[in-house]
């Protein structure tokens, strides 16, 4: 599929529908064998929050559009922004954003969507961020965003994943956290994890999840991921102490 012509009429800013615009890939490298990053420039693109996710639509050569929306991985950038997709198998978009779109093709986009879900650095409040497998995406665009403004709000992030190669951005957070203090980055595995591991593999427990008291005030939370890892998350978290008003939750798809 390539791009369609769009069919926005608003302008940027001002009331009405957000248009399509026109996005080319630039970059793009593997995260794991299953998923890809796509660097995308997008004349016109607005910047964003670190956390807001875009609307990406595909148009195939007959005409017939397919759509589908994406969290923002990079930090706030005007012009330019980079997805990173999980392949579905049996999807309909991911596996053309994944294997087949190639440097030079292009697509369409329209954003940045989202107000709750959003993380700036003029926010004081520790941050706790608990991300199941894809999930992990908006809350690395809130790392970097941390990272690149120099906020110094204690960060910690709790990566569920099945296996230790289904785990993204292994190398940037691990680099990361050498170097930035006050990041905290936790893994855990649902199917296998690494042999000297203290944890059992399995889906994400109360114990788990730090209290709100661990941190000076009690955080700011941010959960992504799949439907059924947000409600356990939630669950645990409330469990936990945490105020139901700092938990803000983002539900990218199927339990499965
Ligand atoms: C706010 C928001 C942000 C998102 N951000 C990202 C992101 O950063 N990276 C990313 O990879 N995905 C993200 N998603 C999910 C994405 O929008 C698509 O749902 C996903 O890529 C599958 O689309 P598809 O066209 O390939 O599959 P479809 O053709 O829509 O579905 C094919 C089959 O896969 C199942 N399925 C659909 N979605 C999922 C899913 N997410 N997980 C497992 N099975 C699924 C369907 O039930 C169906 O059986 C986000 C979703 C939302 C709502």
């Amino acid at each position: 599929m390539a791009a369609g012509t769009g069919d926005a009429t608003a302008v940027p800013g001002r009331p009405g529908p957000m248009p399509w615009l026109r996005a080319r890939l630039v970059d793009d490298w593997l995260e794991t064998r299953t998923a890809r990053t796509v660097v995308l420039d997008v004349p016109g693109w607005p910047s964003h929050d670190a956390g807001q996710h875009v609307d990406v639509r595909l148009t195939a050569e007959d005409g017939y559009t397919a759509q589908r929306t994406y969290s923002v991985a990079n930090a706030p950038e005007a012009g330019r922004i980079a997805l990173t997709v999980q392949l579905v198998g049996d999807g309909e978009v991911s596996p053309y954003l994944v294997e087949t779109m190639e440097p030079g093709d292009e697509c369409e986009v329209r954003g940045p969507i989202g107000g709750w879900f959003r993380w700036t650095e003029e926010m004081a409040e520790p941050v706790l961020l608990l991300a199941g497998g894809s999930g992990v995406v908006p809350l690395m665009a809130m790392v970097r965003q941390r990272v690149r403004s120099g906020s110094t709000v204690p960060f910690h992030l709790i990566c569920s994943a099945r296996t230790p190669d289904h785990v993204f951005y292994t190398n940037e957070l691990f680099a990361l956290t050498r170097t930035t203090p006050g990041l905290r980055v936790d893994r855990l595995y649902t199917r296998g994890g690494l042999p000297d591991d203290a944890r059992a593999p399995g889906r994400l427990r109360l114990e788990d999840v730090p209290p709100a008291s661990a941190t000076p005030v009690p955080p700011r939370v941010y959960v992504c991921g799949p439907n059924g890892f947000v409600e356990t998350a939630t669950r645990w978290l409330l469990e936990r102490g945490h105020d139901s008003g700092a938990i803000r939750t983002e539900r990218f798809g199927p339990s499965s």
